[in-house]
């Protein structure tokens, strides 16, 4: 196992779910990385994905720790027992663990530890849905790989840099006090990584620059980055706010939000439902909330699939100009996430809407930037530049795991 001399495995769990990945230090690529998924049915499988392909399993009941569906710790378990099979468990140096939400405590990631695990537990009223299936993995892993470092990475520390104009709402401060109502981003593993790389991309100055990053996936926010640091975001309280996304609405007018709950009588869990799950560009297109097919509909004529992209650029271009007012400067707007890396049209609409910002794109080199290709998409010698860059949440999670697995290691060799 010399050649693989230090492991990281990264978890990411959702309520249902559990993703992986098995990082060796110092490799961008995960040497196997996977999804187990239907997590508490009887249906859940389990893929597993390296450099030969990929392989599906069933997690059945027989296989389930518990005697019951297979959950997150029969799925832990399984990837164990795949990393077992490779001679991997030995070399295992820690686990990273991606939290949604970290409140107003951490504003960086931190090895895990029994107050830690209490934060964030204290954090489920602002993340009802993530938290507390963050907890499953970590609770599983804990239990399984209790000797080895575990790290918590979470998704809103990156923005705890935001300036009280920046994070508070226009609403009384006692319930800022009383329930944490403010804004406190998400998605901040990846503009924090994706900062770095454009940074290195561009030859921008590390501690002097500007820059607007928008992550388009089926979540979507957009961040300005100054000097390296979050000055605002898109996302709020929770990751509702914002952009349209794939089934979010984003913005909305609460005042429409009190107007549909009392005229339609949906109750605040059936309101959540369909701002959640029913909106965004498969509320409005009434067809998918799957960029590409927009893409291939909007192509045929289908008018609510181009209505529900002009209405994704739209509010893009609006927020991507919001943003740059945070800036000292800006420097260079970066398109990352599945439909910032790939969709050619996305980005092309976009930038046609923001020349008054000075952007003017460079056609050819725009329709190059696809399928994790990373580079500049403007004209040559226009600033402020655009640039395409690939973002990798998991390699972030696993060099900050990485780093504070090497600290914490540092530290008990200096108290010997
Ligand atoms: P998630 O937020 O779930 O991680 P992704 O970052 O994978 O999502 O982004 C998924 C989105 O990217 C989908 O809307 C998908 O249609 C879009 N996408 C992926 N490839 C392309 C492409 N070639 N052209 C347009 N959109 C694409």
């Amino acid at each position: 196992m010399s050649s693989h001399p230090c492991l990281i495995l990264v978890l990411n769990s959702g309520s249902s779910s559990l993703k992986f990945a098995v990082h060796e230090t110092g490799r961008r690529t995960p040497l196997l990385s996977g999804l187990a998924e239907r997590l508490g049915d009887d249906n859940a499988t389990i893929t597993f994905r390296d450099t030969d392909g990929k392989r599906v399993q069933p997690l059945d009941r027989s296989t389930s720790v518990s005697g019951h569906a297979p959950g997150h710790p029969t799925a832990l378990a399984a990837v164990l027992a795949e990393l077992s099979r490779r001679g991997w468990v030995d070399v295992l140096a820690a686990v990273g663990h991606r939290v949604a939400h970290g409140g107003e405590r951490f504003s960086a990631s931190v090895l895990i530890t029994p107050s830690v695990v209490d934060a964030i537990e204290a954090c489920i009223p602002l993340a009802p849905l993530h938290n507390p299936a963050a907890l499953l993995g970590i609770r599983a892993a804990l239990t399984r790989l209790p000797d080895i470092p575990h790290a918590a990475v979470f998704d809103t520390a990156f923005h705890q840099t935001m300036r009280p104009e920046a994070y508070h709402y226009a609403l009384p401060m006692d319930l800022y006090r009383d329930y944490g109502v403010r804004r406190y981003g998400f998605h901040g593993t990846s503009h924090r990584f994706v900062a770095r790389e454009a940074v290195s991309l561009l030859g921008l100055h590390p501690s002097d620059h500007g820059l607007v990053i928008a992550h388009l996936g089926n979540g979507a926010s957009a961040t300005a980055v100054q000097d390296g640091c979050s000055v605002d975001t898109t996302m709020g309280m929770t990751p509702l706010e914002g952009l349209v996304m794939g089934t979010r609405s984003g913005d909305v007018d609460v005042g429409g939000v009190l107007h549909v709950m009392r005229e339609a009588g949906l109750d605040p869990d059936e309101m959540g439902a369909l701002l959640n799950a029913r909106s965004g560009l498969l509320g409005i297109s009434e067809l998918s909330n799957d960029c590409r097919e927009l893409e291939a509909a909007a192509e045929y004529g289908h008018a609510g699939a181009r209505l529900a992209l002009d209405v994704f650029v739209h509010r893009l271009a609006r927020h991507i100009g919001g943003l740059t007012t945070a800036l000292r400067r800006l420097d260079a707007v970066v398109f990352t996430g599945g439909i910032g890396e790939n969709s050619v049209r996305v980005r092309a609409m976009t930038m046609a809407r923001l020349r008054s910002l000075g952007l003017q794109l460079d056609p050819a080199a725009n329709a190059c930037m696809t399928g994790g290709a990373c580079g500049v998409i403007s004209a040559p010698d226009a600033t402020p530049c655009a640039a395409v860059v690939a973002t990798n949440e998991e390699w972030m999670i696993a060099c900050d795991t990485a780093e504070l697995a090497r600290q914490a290691a540092d530290a008990m060799t200096a108290e010997a």
